[in-house]
C-alpha cells in the first residue's frame, strides 16, 4: 500500500515532480551564473503570471504574511487613511498590519460570514473617504469567499485609492489581470496556486504604487521589507547581474522559476478555466452529499478552495476517516464557525482524478461516521461536471 496521502488543503499543496526536483538540486552560490539566470527569468515570468507588463516584481524569502507586511510598510505612512474590504480572517490580518504602520483603517465588512460586500457598499465607503489605499482579499481562505476584484479595483481607482490585492489564495488559480484591471499591487506566496513549497513572498507593484513609494516623506518602518533595499536587487538580477542584500533562498527560487514556466506553458486562461471546472465538480459533489457551503451563493465562492459545512450530526471526526481513506483536507479557520465546517484546497497542479479521489475519501469518511446518503452520489455529481469538459 502507498504510504503517501493526497494533500488537499488550501496550501501547502501537492507540487509537481519537476518543482520538487529543483528543490533537491545541489544548492549553488547566490551569485552563480545559473542562479542569476533562474532568478532573472523568474522575475520576468512573475510579471507574465500576474499579467502586469509594467509592474515591478519582488521575490523575497518569507510567507504570504511577509508579502502583506511589505505592501503595507512601503505604501503606508503614519496617518494615511486605508479602506479594507474584509471578507474574513485575512482581512482582519491586513487591518492589524496596516495599523502597525500607523494607518487609520476603515472597513467594509460582508453582511454575514460567507458573503462579500456589494460594489455599492464599497463605493459608499469610498465616497466618504480620502483613502490613500484600499485592500481587497481576492479569496479569503477562512471562508472560501471570492470577491469581484475587477469591479472593486475600478472603484478604488475612481476614488483615487491605490488598490492592493491579497491574492495569496488566488494568483495563478483565479483569473486576475493586474495591469488591465488597474490593480496597483498584487501579492501572493509560493505554497498555493503558484505551486512551490512554502517560503517565498511574491509581489508585483504597478507604476502608481512605485511612485507612491518614491514620494514617501517618512522612512519605511521595517528594515527587512524596505523596497529601498530590495529594488536594486530585483533590478540587478533581472539585468542578469549578481547582487546581494539578504541571501536569497536559492533552491526555492530555482523551483519557482520551474513552476512559473509550467504555469505559463498551460496558459493563464486555460489555468483559471481548469480551476473553475474542478471547483464546480467538487462543489457539485458537496451539494449532492447534502452539505451546505460557507459562501452564501455561487457568485461569491472561490475556485481555489471549497468550504462545506458538516452535515447535521457530523463533526470534524469525519476528516480523520477521510485521511485514513487517503486524502488530507483542512479543518475550519474562521473563529466564529471553526468547528462547523472544513476546507478542501484545489489549486496548482490539481487534476480531475485528485477531485474524484477527494470526493471518494469524503464519502468513505461520511459512511464511517454513520451519515446516511446514497454512496457514490458525490462521485456521480462530480463526474457529471467533469464529463462536460471545459
Ligand atoms: N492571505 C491569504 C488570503 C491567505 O490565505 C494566507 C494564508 N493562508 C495569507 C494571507 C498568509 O499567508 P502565509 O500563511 O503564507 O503567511
Amino acid at each position: 500500500m502507498k504510504g503517501r496521502k493526497l494533500l488537499m488543503i488550501p496550501g501547502p499543496i501537492e507540487f509537481t515532480p519537476e518543482v520538487l526536483q529543483a528543490m533537491g538540486a545541489p544548492t549553488t552560490s547566490h551569485v552563480a551564473p545559473n542562479f542569476i539566470a533562474a532568478f532573472g527569468q523568474a522575475l520576468e515570468r512573475l510579471r507574465q503570471v500576474f499579467l502586469c507588463p509594467d509592474g515591478q516584481p519582488f521575490i523575497v524569502a518569507g510567507s504570504g504574511t511577509l508579502a502583506m507586511d511589505m505592501a503595507a510598510a512601503n505604501l503606508v505612512e503614519p496617518g494615511d487613511r486605508v479602506l479594507v474590504v474584509n471578507t474574513g480572517v485575512f482581512g482582519d490580518r491586513f487591518v492589524a498590519i496596516l495599523e502597525r504602520y500607523g494607518a487609520t483603517v476603515a472597513q467594509v465588512r460582508a453582511p454575514a460570514i460567507g458573503d462579500a460586500p456589494s460594489l455599492e457598499e464599497v463605493e459608499e465607503a469610498l465616497k466618504g473617504g480620502g483613502y490613500k489605499l484600499m485592500t481587497v482579499t481576492h479569496v479569503d481562505t477562512s471562508t472560501g469567499v471570492a470577491v469581484e476584484v475587477k469591479g472593486l479595483a475600478a472603484l478604488g481607482r475612481a476614488y483615487g485609492a491605490l488598490v492592493v490585492v491579497d491574492g495569496v489564495c488566488a494568483v495563478a488559480g483565479e483569473e486576475m489581470r493586474q495591469g488591465e484591471w488597474g490593480i496597483d499591487l498584487a501579492l501572493t506566496a509560493s505554497q498555493k496556486a503558484i505551486g512551490v513549497p512554502p517560503g517565498l513572498a511574491l509581489l508585483v507593484a504597478g507604476p502608481r504604487a512605485m511612485e507612491a513609494f518614491r514620494r514617501r516623506k517618512s522612512p519605511v518602518g521595517s528594515y527587512y521589507v524596505d523596497w529601498a533595499n530590495w529594488l536594486p536587487i530585483m533590478e540587478a538580477y533581472e539585468a542578469r547581474q549578481p547582487s546581494y542584500f539578504g541571501t536569497p533562498p536559492v533552491n526555492l527560487i530555482g523551483a519557482l522559476n520551474v513552476s512559473l514556466g509550467q504555469i505559463l506553458e498551460e496558459g493563464m486562461e486555460a489555468r483559471s478555466a481548469r480551476h473553475r471546472r474542478l471547483s464546480e465538480a467538487l462543489k457539485a459533489a458537496v451539494a449532492a452529499l447534502g452539505m451546505e457551503q460557507v459562501p452564501v451563493r455561487p457568485e461569491v465562492a472561490a475556485n481555489t478552495l471549497t468550504a462545506p459545512y458538516f452535515p447535521e450530526g457530523v463533526d470534524r471526526g469525519v476528516l480523520a476517516y477521510a485521511k485514513e481513506a487517503g486524502v488530507i483536507v483542512a479543518g475550519g479557520l474562521h473563529p466564529a464557525i471553526k468547528d462547523r465546517y472544513f476546507r478542501v484546497g484545489h489549486m496548482g497542479a490539481v487534476s480531475a482524478s485528485d477531485i474524484l479521489a477527494t470526493v471518494g475519501a469524503i464519502e468513505q469518511g461520511l459512511a464511517q461516521v454513520g451519515y446516511r446518503f446514497e454512496p457514490g452520489a458525490g462521485l456521480a455529481a462530480a463526474q457529471a461536471v467533469l464529463a462536460r469538459g471545459t
